[in-house]
């Protein structure tokens, strides 16, 4: 696959991103260097369908504005630095560079009929949930619109790309059909430039993909899911709930103190009023902390009036943590008194845990301006 070294810091300065462009202002920009205004739908289609990386892939642009897109512009926004693929090879982590030297992370999971990507909306991440290795550096700042539609395409490059990287064990599927915003940060924390991502990624002029087939996932910033109500696309909502109540939710996720839990399941409950779409709860179970059966009671007591889905979620093992997941037994008891509440559960599926592949986890054991590429399958 092409990679595109990421350019200096001088050099982005120097340069605009594409990435940061609408359809409109690649038209301003492109008049703006002399050229016809139908250059830009071209070279939107290069980007965004044909997912070129170097405007030298652009065949039908004259050689003048390759060169003058080379010397003014850039698509390069973040580079690839540590590629981890998991022992099933279904499961590709990256930890990308962006050009202030500030590291995020992406995963690809192959299923047999779809290729899901979890992708970052910031660098680090305000919120502090406890259990969370993102959280413990703090939030460093917001990706642009640019750095979270750049991890799409660059995946998208990846699946369309024969024998890019080492991921032979399950047959490579061409093209990204999921997208969740689970990665690092809180996309409601960044939210004009998330659904400037989002509106890029649903536009059948751009990428295209379908909203129903993307996920933002969320704490629950209350205000937040109101507007996302009104929004008009159809993109998922998941709560990371994860305790039933508030003394316990506020120790886990501290946002909790702000946005209690009753107040957050009477937003959750406005928005399937008003979007009459079923709202997934994610709940990382998580040893002898919020497992009982007496919280798998409460919350199903909570949630059973709620058009939703639960997701249970083991615990990726964070190194030296007092967070550790709970047994295979109490988690299939956990879902079980669920169900006989009536409530659609199930248990996510553990991908990658030799990768790192929980949220921050690549990033923290990286030590901060690591520059080495390497694909490491382990
Ligand atoms: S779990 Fe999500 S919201 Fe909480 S600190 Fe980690 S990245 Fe942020």
């Amino acid at each position: 696959m092409n990679i595109i070294p990421l350019l200096t810091p001088s050099e982005a300065e120097s340069r605009v991103s594409l990435l940061e462009m609408g359809l409109d202002e690649l038209t301003e920009f492109v008049k703006g260097l002399g050229q016809p205004a139908y250059r830009a739908r071209q070279i939107w289609e290069w980007i965004y369908q044909r997912y070129a990386a170097d405007f030298e892939e652009m065949s039908n642009l004259p050689q003048n504005l390759r060169a003058q897109l080379a010397q003014q512009a850039t698509l390069s926004v973040m580079t690839p630095v540590v590629e981890q693929v998991s022992m099933a090879g279904d499961t590709l982590k990256i930890l990308f560079q962006l050009h202030d030297g500030q590291t995020i992370e992406a995963v690809l999971m192959l299923y047999d009929k779809r290729r899901t990507l979890c992708i970052s909306s910031q660098a680090g991440c305000a919120m502090g949930c406890t259990f969370c290795a993102t959280a413990q550096g703090g939030l460093a700042r917001n990706l642009t619109t640019g750095e979270i539609v750049a991890q799409v395409l660059y995946f998208a490059r990846y699946l369309a790309t024969p024998g890019a990287l080492p991921m032979t064990e399950v047959e490579r599927p061409s093209s990204v059909t999921n997208i969740v915003l689970m990665g690092m940060g809180e996309p409601m924390h960044n939210y004009k430039n998330v659904w400037g991502a989002l509106r890029r990624l649903t536009d059948p002029g751009a990428f295209g993909l379908g909203a129903r087939n993307i996920t933002l996932s969320t704490v629950g910033l209350v205000p937040m899911i109101d507007r996302m109500a009104e929004e008009g696309l159809q993109i998922g909502l998941a709560v990371s709930l994860h305790a039933p109540n508030d003394a316990l939710r506020t120790q886990l996720v501290p946002i909790n103190k702000g946005y209690p839990v009753d107040e957050l399941l009477a937003s959750v409950q406005r928005y399937i009023a008003k979007t009459h779409r079923r709202v997934t709860f994610e709940y990382a179970l998580m040893k002898g902390i919020n497992d009982s059966a007496e919280l798998a009671h409460e919350l199903g007591q909570k949630l059973q009036p709620l058009l939703c889905h639960v997701n249970v979620i083991p615990l990726n093992p964070i190194p030296d943590s007092q967070f550790q997941p709970s047994s295979d037994e109490d988690t299939e008891r956990f879902v079980e008194i669920l169900r006989g509440y009536g409530i659609s559960a199930t248990v996510r599926l553990r991908r990658g845990i030799e990768i790192n592949a929980g949220c921050g986890q690549l990033r923290r054991s990286q030590s901060p301006g690591t520059k080495t590429r390497e694909a490491v399958a382990v």
